[in-house]
This record gives C-alpha cells, sequence and structure tokens, in this order.
C-alpha cells in the first residue's frame, strides 16, 4: 500500500538498463517517503531476475512467468500491470520511455483514471497548496520535463491521482547498487489470476533483432557535432579525432537533419542521453534541447567560433576558433601523446 512500483523491462533475462536506473530513483524516493520500493517483471524464465534487481533495494518483487508472456504483448501485460496496481494501490509508479514504456504506461495510467508524464527529466517529492480548494497536500511526485519545444522545463503533479505515474528515458537516472545483499521478498504471481485467453490475440511466429554497432551510450570519450561543422565530408575530421581517442561520435539534431550524419548519434532531448568523462562539442550552439542529452558529461570542452554561444556556459574548457583549424591540431597533438 503507497509504495513505489517500477515496472521492469526483460529482455532475454536481462532487466533493462533503464529499469534498474529507475530502481535506483525510486529507492531513494521511497526513503524519503518511508515507503517501500516494489518491482514487477513480466515474460518467460525469469529465474535471475531476483539476482539483478534485489541490490537495488527492492522490498517486493512480483513475477509474472508464462512462456505466453514474453515476447511483450501489449494486452497481457497492460493487463498484469493494471490487476496488480489495483491491488497494491501504489502511490508512484515508474515506466522506462523505451518502445515498451511507451506503450504499457498510456494504456496502464487510462485503465486506473491516474495520469502519466512522459520522459521526466527529474522526479522530486515535494507538498502543493491548492489556494481554490484550500487543500494542503504532502508529498506528491514532482515530475519535470521540458515543455513547449523544451523552451520551459515545467514542474507536473497529479494531487489526486494514484498512482502518480512516470517514464523516464534511458540514461537520464543514474544506476546504482545499493547493497550487493539486500534482500527483498519475491511473489510469484498466478497468472492465470491477471490475464485472460483472450488478452492473447497476437501470434509471434518470428522476431528479428537488429543491434546497433554503435555504442555512444558506453562510450568514455565522445566527440559531438553540430550544424557547424559544415558538412559530411567535414564530419570525417570528428570521425578522426573520436578514434585518436577511443571515443564514438555524437551529433546536434541540426546536423542529423542536414543529413551529415546517422539519426542513431543523435543526442539530446529526442536522441539519446549520455554521460561520457568527456564530451568535446563542435559547431554546436548548445540549444536546452542538446543540453538535456549530454550536460551531466564529466568535463565538456566547447570548439566555437562564436565566444557567445550557450554552449559555452555549461563547457570547463572553451575553445573560440573554427573547427577546421581546431581540430586537426587536436589529431595532431593526440596522435604524438
Ligand atoms: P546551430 O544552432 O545552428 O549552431 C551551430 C553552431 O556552430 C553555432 O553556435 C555557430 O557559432 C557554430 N559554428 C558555425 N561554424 C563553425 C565553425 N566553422 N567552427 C566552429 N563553430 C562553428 N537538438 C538536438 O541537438 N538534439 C535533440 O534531441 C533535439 N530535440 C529537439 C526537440 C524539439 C521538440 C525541438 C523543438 C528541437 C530539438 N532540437 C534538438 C533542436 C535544437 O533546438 C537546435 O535547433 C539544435 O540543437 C541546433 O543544433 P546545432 O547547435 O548543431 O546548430
Amino acid at each position: 500500500m503507497n509504495n513505489i512500483f517500477v515496472y521492469c523491462e526483460i529482455e532475454d533475462g536481462q532487466v533493462a538498463e533503464v529499469s534498474l536506473e529507475l530502481l535506483t530513483k525510486g529507492r531513494s524516493l521511497a526513503n524519503e517517503l518511508k515507503c517501500k520500493l516494489e518491482a514487477i517483471a513480466i515474460g518467460h524464465k525469469l529465474d535471475g531476475v531476483e539476482k539483478q534487481v534485489m541490490p537495488y533495494g527492492v522490498d517486493t518483487l512480483y513475477l509474472a512467468d508464462d512462456k505466453r508472456l514474453y515476447p511483450y504483448q501489449t494486452l497481457p501485460h497492460t493487463s498484469i500491470v493494471v490487476k496488480l496496481f489495483e491491488e497494491q494501490k501504489p502511490q508512484i509508479a515508474f515506466m522506462g520511455a523505451s518502445s515498451i514504456g511507451r506503450d504499457l504506461g498510456p494504456r496502464v495510467s487510462s485503465a486506473l483514471h491516474s495520469g502519466l508524464t512522459a520522459d521526466c527529466t527529474s522526479l522530486l517529492i515535494g507538498d502543493h497548496y491548492d489556494k481554490k480548494a484550500d487543500k494542503k497536500y504532502e508529498n506528491l511526485l514532482y515530475q519535470i520535463r521540458p515543455a513547449f519545444g523544451g523552451n520551459i522545463i515545467a514542474t507536473i503533479i497529479n494531487p489526486d491521482c494514484r498512482p502518480q505515474m512516470a517514464t523516464v528515458r534511458e540514461g537520464v537516472m543514474k544506476k546504482e547498487i545499493l547493497d550487493p545483499k539486500y534482500k527483498g521478498k519475491v511473489v510469484n504471481l498466478d497468472v492465470s489470476k491477471y490475464v485472460s485467453d483472450s488478452d492473447f490475440v497476437v501470434e509471434i511466429i518470428e522476431r528479428h533483432m537488429e543491434k546497433s554497432k554503435l555504442n555512444i551510450k558506453g562510450a568514455p570519450i565522445i566527440v559531438a557535432g553540430g550544424y557547424g561543422v559544415g558538412s559530411k565530408e567535414n564530419f570525417r575530421l570528428l570521425n578522426e579525432l573520436a578514434e585518436v581517442l577511443g571515443g564514438e561520435v555524437g551529433a546536434s539534431r541540426a546536423a542529423v537533419d542536414a543529413g551529415y550524419v546517422e539519426h542513431e548519434r543523435q543526442i539530446g532531448q529526442t536522441g539519446l542521453t549520455v554521460r561520457p568523462k568527456l564530451y568535446i562539442a563542435c559547431g554546436i550552439s548548445g540549444q536546452i534541447q542538446h543540453r538535456a542529452g549530454m550536460e551531466q558529461s564529466a568535463q565538456i570542452i566547447a570548439i566555437n567560433t562564436d565566444p557567445e554561444a550557450p554552449i559555452n556556459s555549461i563547457a570547463d574548457y572553451v575553445i573560440t576558433g573554427d573547427i577546421a583549424d581546431i581540430i586537426p591540431k587536436m589529431i595532431k597533438y593526440y596522435k604524438k601523446n
């Protein structure tokens, strides 16, 4: 009752990174609210899930294990989560803003007549005073996300909705083990009580998984190019610098839209969220939508002809100049050292 729930996505027996990040966030909010952290995993052959999630401080793990529940299917997964939430009445529930979370979250919140804030970038606990009703609400979930094209940061609350639901994209929250020996309770659900045969309207005949060879999220160094790079050809300089440094190439949306580089490399609000040790922003102005995906990098170097470029305000080092002059010098220097 009144606990925090995290829906854990499972792929080949592995709990998704975004779910582990949400468990970390859920644990810290549960400590603040002095409530329990609970998790649900739905799929097949879930034996290894307990070991993966407990170190994040899960008090109760609900498992719905059935051959028909893997891979993900909209109706049966929705039915299980809705029924479990009706029983357990969580005050807060989180899901990844992945293709699964984006499908499942709105269905669950609509079935429960609740609300959902998508793509949150921060989650906090706070109070609210409703002047009209002269009513004070305590310990609400502040769901914080960019709005109006990223021009404002909105704090959204749903005082009378339960659960207060939010989705968060991978990489936005930090993942941190609480205690490797943390021991919560495991509850194996009787799946037949949560789904009916009529929920299985889809027959999956074959699955083809395309795995990207890029590892931008895991790269310790990212050399990111923006519209200021000027052309697809000029991006070769960035590729060379990334290679010399053992990093990956990222990009702003303007560079992607201009066709300089493929979409999988886009960083920002509608692209990837990254936290490398070093982020080199080349010819990127630093609009809020781009910063949303990279400002948690440990060190930022900005290379820009404009000394007033907004990216400079969050950079640790600013190089004012043309990338055509600066990058070849950097390549030469790092090749030598
Ligand atoms: P510009 O803003 O055009 O900046 C180019 C920079 O290059 C300038 O600062 C200029 O001084 C510099 N420059 C020019 N020539 C040189 C040179 N030779 N050497 C060095 N510097 C040079 N953007 C993203 O990046 N990621 C997103 O996920 C994203 N999502 C969005 C979502 C929404 C809903 C909206 C409305 C926008 C989104 N955007 C996103 C777009 C964002 O608002 C900006 O338009 C975009 O980030 C600008 O990219 P840029 O900095 O490369 O280009």
